[in-house]
């Protein structure tokens, strides 16, 4: 059950302090490695150290365990500025986020999981998530695999066709059924610390973009002590802290890819206007319609956001079970992974040829490939599926 955290975030001098760190470790040490991170599809290293460094991966975790407590508006704008300059380091960072977000908001009532988070802020711990299953795919409300109780200990194998940063993460926190016996919506939420798992290398991720996310497959053999398991079902988890932040958070670094793609075309368009200002005017028009778009998607996000941010200071778990608040925070992906393809889709436009190259500095080439992951990261239509249900009984006003 949902209680009120009302993280106080950082006050304006700070954030402004803070935001503008990240946005040196996003010129100095992500950006330069950006195109090799994407060209290698190899994890971004450099960029999640410096982010260690930060104490960045820490940034929702509450002061009196010893983190940033950013609030949720604040850690999105992180989020953004990451997908500014890489977007599989911001994907890393945002996932990442996403499962911190569980913790905070789901177990901080349990010595264990206090303790735990106290560990993460110390050794700047990164953790995975698996979820998608064989047999299951994309479907996160259901699962195969079950954790088997015996005594105070646990087994758990699970066949995972997608862990993004598998082999670089230090811990994992993986769904499953209750019990052999539960149905496949009967679901538990289980952390597992290096040293609990083992992972055997299934499928290897050479995708068209977000490929530093290094999102492999692996079957997953553990065990644990019970305590590793989440008090509360994985359904409350999932609507209260896994749903909601997830959209956001990876929608604010598609904002971010978004941004980036619109700076490039506004660069393009101011260079072309100095050399020809007759020849600028179609792409300066062009430039004022993609940045309409971008703000759309702004305006989207800053809603959403507010409001989530306003459920979790009030506590109020019957607005979080309301379809309202479902149907929006899905509509928010839906709209924000199709609006980043269409923006950089026109960024590209604007630039020409030489958004198109790879070897140019407008090349647009790596948001592209992103932009198109975005619908898959729990397929649209999946949630456009979900959104029709509840739409058949839920009253808009
Ligand atoms: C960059 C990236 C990183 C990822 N990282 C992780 C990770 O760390 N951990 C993890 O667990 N997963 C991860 N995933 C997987 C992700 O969460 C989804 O499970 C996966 O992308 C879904 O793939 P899919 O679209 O092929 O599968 P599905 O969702 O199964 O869809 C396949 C097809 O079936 C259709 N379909 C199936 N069922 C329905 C339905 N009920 N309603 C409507 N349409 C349906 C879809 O429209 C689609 O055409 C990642 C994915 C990406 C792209």
């Amino acid at each position: 059950m949902m209680k009120p955290l009302c993280q106080k975030g950082l006050d304006k001098d700070e954030f402004s302090a803070l935001i503008k760190q990240v946005h040196e470790i996003g010129k100095t040490v992500i950006l330069p490695a950006a195109a090799d991170v994407d060209s290698e599809a190899r994890f971004p290293k450099e960029g999640i150290d410096a982010l260690k460094e930060a104490k960045l991966l820490s940034a929702y975790v509450p002061a009196d365990l010893g983190g940033m407590e950013l609030n949720i508006t604040q850690l999105a704008k992180v989020c953004e500025i990451l997908g500014q300059y890489c977007g599989s380091t911001a994907m890393v960072y945002a996932m990442h986020q996403v499962l911190v977000a569980c913790l905070v908001h789901h177990s901080l009532g349990d010595g264990y999981f206090r303790r735990y988070l106290k560990e993460l802020v110390e050794e700047q711990r990164l953790i995975a998530s698996a979820t998608t299953e064989v047999g299951i795919s994309g479907d996160l409300r259901s699962s195969i695999c079950a954790v088997n109780v015996e005594g105070d200990r646990f087994t758990l194998n699970k066949q995972a066709p997608v862990i993004s940063y598998g082999e670089d993460a230090d811990d994992l926190m993986v769904t499953c059924r209750r019990s052999e016996d539960a149905s496949a919506g009967d679901q538990l939420h289980v952390l597992l610390k290096k040293g609990d798992f083992e992972l055997e290398h299934t499928f290897s991720w050479d995708t068209m973009g977000f490929r530093g996310t290094c999102s492999d497959g692996y079957n997953i053999t553990s065990s644990g002590h019970v305590q590793q398991i989440f008090p509360e079902p994985f359904s409350e988890i999932l609507s209260e802290a896994m749903h909601p932040s997830a959209h956001i958070l990876w929608g604010s670094l598609w904002i971010g890819i978004a941004t980036d793609a619109v700076n490039k075309a506004r660069s393009y368009v101011r260079s072309a206007a100095r050399k020809n200002p007759e020849g600028a005017q179609v792409s300066s028009l062009r430039l004022a319609e993609v940045a309409t778009t971008l703000q759309e998607m702004r305006h989207n996000m800053y809603v959403s956001v507010k409001n989530y941010q306003e459920i979790l200071e009030a506590g109020d778990s019957a607005a979080i079970s309301n379809f309202g608040f479902a149907i929006q925070i899905n509509n928010l992906k839906l709209s924000c992974s199709e609006l980043m393809v269409d923006i950089v889709g026109r960024s590209l436009l604007i630039c020409g040829l030489s958004g198109y190259r790879n070897d140019s500095e407008y090349s647009l080439s790596r948001h592209i490939r992103d932009s198109y992951g975005a619908a898959l990261m729990v397929n649209n239509d999946r949630i456009r599926g979900h959104n029709a249900t509840m739409l058949t009984v839920h009253r808009e006003g």
